[in-house]
């Protein structure tokens, strides 16, 4: 099998009929590749797309998830919910959603739920300014000392934990967003697998993100340490969306995804 993409929509396109197109476009690029795929579209287009994709290897996700049970909780979606739309994956923590005011002890919740719950959770951790690798570790590490809090003892959890290490300084809506090298990115994941020994039951898949796009992913694919990616404006270029796969698709991870 070759590397994991996700594919992170955010809140586009504008209408059912762009994100129909956009699944199909995913779905053709898939066919005959070894690659591992999800999307994750608006919490709207889930249910047509889960229709969309049915037969597709194309996997579906979510872009949050709500911590606690159904119930009188407005403007949340629960992972029963989730689940009945045959919904896989769940982003989490992403930089977008702490910056709107997410809390590390907000996503605990969450990924605990989701986790429980039987869904593959992506948890996004990354430092938002480039300041050196001493203090982007040592950002990382409290992120996923909080994020994970609990979550070794939670059985479940075993082999659904993907960590997107997603410096924010290098994701392409960031302001003066800069080029992430290769190299650090594997660094910085070889890191994170190593803090994963004592916060996680099992091993994780571990993942990078920040303007992944089809001319640059070549020089990524290559790094052994790099299980997938976390794509958000490529996801909805066509001519990124095949190049990404295609070339993803003959890179084996060395960890068993
Ligand atoms: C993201 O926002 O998670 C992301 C990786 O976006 P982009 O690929 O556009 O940098």
């Amino acid at each position: 099998m070759g590397k994991l993409v996700i594919f992170n929509w955010k809140t586009n396109p504008d209408s059912i009929r762009e994100a129909i197109q956009l699944a199909k476009e995913t779905m053709r690029a898939v066919r005959g590749s070894g690659a591992s795929v999800v999307i994750a579209p608006p919490f709207i287009f889930l249910e047509r797309l889960a229709t969309t994709l049915r037969g597709s290897r194309v996997r579906l996700g979510a872009q949050d998830v709500f911590w606690g049970e159904g119930g009188a909780h407005t403007g949340e979606v629960s992972w029963h919910q989730l689940q009945n739309l045959r919904v896989t994956h769940v982003i989490l923590g992403h930089s977008e959603r702490r910056a709107l005011g997410e809390t590390d002890s907000i996503i605990n919740k969450k990924v605990k739920a989701a986790l429980g719950a039987g869904l593959r959770v992506v948890l996004c951790v990354g430092e938002q300014k480039q300041q050196g690798e001493k203090s982007a570790r040592n950002f990382v590490q409290t992120q996923l000392r909080k994020n994970l809090r609990g979550v070794r003892e939670l059985e479940q959890a075993a082999g659904r934990l993907i960590v997107a290490y997603e410096p924010v300084w290098a994701i392409s809506t960031t302001k003066g967003a800069k080029q992430c090298s290769p190299q650090y990115a594997a660094e910085m994941i070889r890191y994170i697998e190593r803090l994963l020994v004592s916060s996680y039951p099992g091993r994780a898949t571990i993942v990078y993100g920040g303007s992944i796009n089809g001319r640059d992913i070549k020089e990524f694919a290559v790094q052994r340490d790099i299980d997938g990616f976390l794509v958000g404006g490529a996801s909805l270029r066509k001519n990124d969306i095949r190049a990404i796969i295609k070339i993803v698709g003959n890179r084996k991870s060395i960890r068993k995804l």
